[in-house]
Formats: structure tokens, C-alpha cells, sequence
């Protein structure tokens, strides 16, 4: 008897017993035999729901959401890394309660009325861990068919601030494009009506009012090319189209280009550039980033000013300079003119024929080339703008 109870104790311990032969009568000798066909079975059980406990956590590891799996009692059974994390379910959850893992009412609530309706239950939440408001859509799935037969339910929880985010941007970016283009359309509107009125206007008004009508219609012109240009460059299917070209030879293009301008303001240009650097990236965007940096440069010197524009090379990088002794931008307004439409001074920049793309674009086509850009400015000094491009954009890279 003794023999047997050691056995079971093993059997219960999951220890394996050195063997199963029972020296005694029959009756113990059987049990013996049948207690080892009982081990072997709980054995395989053991490996089988260790095997499938495998493969649900490697399936739930894997989730890009967080899930947790709840009991009927809304007890934390499961949590995944990605639940963890994102809603900061501190120390060990497993066990505790729904809303005491969560801290959140909405949650809870919803997970009871799912299990009770043995129905999918959708909320969303926003949370305030952070400095920065988080959105999730928080969804229950019971598990099971029916009230009774319920096992519990999995809390699916998916992080959508990014893709709100997306969506704020892009209607922000809706707005503003409708309110730049409408300044302009009402400028003509009521020109328009002036003259329809009274068409025989004084020569030197007459003057005027054309002269505005052509300064706003060119900056009608430049808004709808940069906002193409920013689509296109925001495009998922937007790729560079690399080749090899003269980076020195293209600098110096801008700059005769521009030469009138420069003239017009009384700027000294000067430039540093060595003779042929030659790069790989797309010959066109880099021109389109090298115009509005030249662009932004004369518009914002003061007259008689200066401009450097300057070119050097390290072992993997070149970096394009272009320098101004104009106003400056304050620093608080630093980190954010590369933002779409942001602009230090909207009257300002209107005036002299600005949209509050152009630096939106250099960054993008930075960045498509696995490059950078940054900005450097002291107020009432001027301002230094650095393009740093990898030497070489390979095509793969480029369509990526
Ligand atoms: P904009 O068309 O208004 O020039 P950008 O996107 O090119 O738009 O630039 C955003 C803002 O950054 C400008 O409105 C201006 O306030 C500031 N800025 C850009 N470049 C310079 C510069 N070289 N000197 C001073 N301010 C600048």
C-alpha cells in the first residue's frame, strides 16, 4: 500500500517514479500497471496543452494589437507585450481585474455588456498616460456562443493616434489650401467688379490694379504648383529618379538663374563651390530644393545683404549650405517652419510671394533621398539652411 501511495505522489508531483511494479497481491500489482497508463496519459495531455499554450502565446506575441484574454468574471487571464504596453498595465495583470488592470471605465463597461449580450462590443478610447492623447478602438470579442456556455472574451485593442493623426493633417492641409486660394480669388473678384463698373479708370490706377491682379495670380500659380509638387512627393508611389549629374554644375545654373533677383535686392552672392562634385540623386528635385532655399534666402534678406552658397563633401555625405544675412526666425518658430504651411510671419510671407510649402518640399526631398535638413537662424542676423544628401541614392533606396 505503501508503494502505491508513493506512486500517486509521485504521478501528482510530476516526478517520474523509478517504476510501476508494485511487488504484492494482484489487486496492487494491477493498479501498478494501471496507474503507469494513467501517467503516460496525463504525459501526453501535459505535452499537448503545453504545445497548443505555445502556439496561442506565439499567435498573441505576434498580434500587432494588444489583446487580453478575460474570464466571465472579467478577470485577466492573458496580456500580451503589445496589451502591456499600450495601456501601461503595470506590474503582474494576470488575475486582477479588468478595470483595475485598465483603469478604464469605458472598458469594463463594455466587457460587461458583451459577455452579457454574448455579443461584440466596439468603444473607442482616448487615453491621457502620456503628454500626448492616445486614440484606441477597444474591441470584446466573447468567446463561446451563448450566455451560459461563455468562456470569457478577448479584448482586442488597437492604437489608431497615427492614423488620426494622418487624418487631422490632411484635413488641416484641405483648409488651409481653400483658405490660400480664396484670398487671391476675392482679390480678382472684386477687381474685376471695380473695372465692370467703371471700366475708364484713371491710367496710374488702372496700373495698380493690374499690377496687384499679376502679383496675386502668380502666387495662385505657386501655390498650386507646390501643392502638386507636395503631393506628388507624398504620394506612396512617389520615387527619385537618381542619376549621376554635376551637383557643382546645377548650383551654379541656380545661381545665374536667380542673378536678377539678387540684383533687383542689392544681395552680394557668394559662392564656394568646388568644381565638378558629382552625386547620385535626381537632378530635378534637388533643383526644385535648391530654388526654394534660394528662394526663401533673397525673400527674407534685407536689402544690401548677402548670401553664401556653399558646397562640400565627407566620406559619405555632401552638404549644401545656402546662408543669408536677412531677418532671421526666431528660435521658438525654429522646429516648426519645415511644418506645411507654417510661415514665422503670414503677411510677410504673402507679400513677397511665399505659399508655406516651399521648405515642406525641401524636406521631403531630403528625406526621399535618405537625407536631411536643417536650419540654423539667429534673429535679425540671418539664417543657415544645410541639405545633407548621401553621396549616392541608389534606385532601390530611392523607390522605397
Ligand atoms: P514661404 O513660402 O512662406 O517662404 P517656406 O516653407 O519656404 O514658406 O518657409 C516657411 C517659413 O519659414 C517662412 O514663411 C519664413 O517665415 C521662414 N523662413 C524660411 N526661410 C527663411 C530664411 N532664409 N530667413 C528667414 N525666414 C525664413
Amino acid at each position: 500500500m505503501f508503494r502505491l501511495e508513493q506512486l500517486i505522489d509521485d504521478i501528482l508531483g510530476q516526478r517520474k517514479p523509478r517504476s510501476f511494479i508494485v511487488r504484492g497481491n494482484r489487486v496492487a500489482r494491477r493498479i501498478g500497471l494501471q496507474l503507469e497508463q494513467l501517467n503516460e496519459r496525463v504525459g501526453n495531455l501535459r505535452d499537448k496543452a503545453e504545445e497548443e499554450q505555445f502556439g496561442t502565446q506565439a499567435v498573441m506575441t505576434a498580434l500587432p494589437d494588444g489583446a487580453l484574454l478575460i474570464d466571465t468574471a472579467r478577470r485577466v487571464r492573458f496580456a500580451n507585450m503589445r496589451a502591456q504596453e499600450l495601456l501601461q498595465l503595470g506590474g503582474d495583470p494576470i488575475g486582477s481585474s479588468l478595470l483595475e488592470a485598465t483603469r478604464d471605465a469605458t472598458i469594463d463597461a463594455a466587457a460587461r455588456g458583451a459577455l452579457l449580450a454574448a455579443a461584440p462590443q466596439t468603444v473607442a478610447i482616448k487615453t491621457a498616460f502620456s503628454s500626448v492623447p492616445r486614440h484606441f478602438e477597444v474591441r470584446i470579442e466573447p468567446i463561446g456562443k451563448e450566455t451560459p456556455y461563455l468562456a470569457g472574451a478577448v479584448v482586442l485593442v488597437r492604437d489608431l493616434t497615427d492614423l488620426k493623426q494622418a487624418e487631422q493633417v490632411r484635413r488641416d492641409f484641405v483648409a488651409n489650401v481653400s483658405h490660400e486660394l480664396r484670398t487671391p480669388l476675392s482679390i480678382f473678384r472684386g477687381y474685376l467688379e471695380t473695372l465692370l463698373e467703371n471700366p475708364r479708370q484713371p491710367p496710374g490706377e488702372l496700373l495698380r490694379i493690374l499690377e496687384t491682379m499679376e502679383r496675386h495670380s502668380n502666387r495662385l500659380s505657386s501655390l498650386v504648383e507646390d501643392v502638386l509638387s507636395l503631393a506628388q512627393l507624398e504620394a506612396n508611389e512617389s520615387k527619385l529618379e537618381p542619376e549621376s549629374f554635376d551637383l557643382s554644375e546645377c548650383v551654379r545654373a541656380v545661381v545665374r538663374d536667380w542673378q536678377q533677383k539678387f540684383v533687383r535686392k542689392h544681395l552680394e552672392i557668394q559662392t564656394d563651390i568646388p568644381p565638378h562634385l558629382i552625386i547620385t540623386a535626381d537632378p530635378v528635385r534637388v533643383q526644385e530644393m535648391l530654388y526654394n532655399l534660394v528662394d526663401n534666402a533673397v525673400k527674407y534678406s534685407k536689402p544690401n545683404g548677402w548670401i553664401n552658397i556653399s558646397l562640400n563633401r565627407d566620406a559619405d555625405n555632401v552638404h549644401i549650405v545656402v546662408k543669408d544675412s536677412g531677418i532671421g526666425i526666431p528660435a521658438r518658430d525654429l522646429p516648426r517652419i519645415f511644418e506645411r504651411f507654417y510661415r514665422v510671419d503670414k503677411a510677410r510671407s504673402r507679400e513677397v510671394g511665399g505659399t508655406g510649402l516651399g521648405l515642406s518640399i525641401v524636406k521631403h526631398i531630403a528625406q526621399l533621398h535618405g537625407g536631411a535638413v536643417h536650419a540654423a537662424s539667429k534673429l535679425g542676423e540671418g539664417t543657415t539652411m544645410t541639405v545633407t544628401l548621401p553621396s549616392a541614392v541608389r534606385a532601390r533606396d530611392a523607390a522605397s
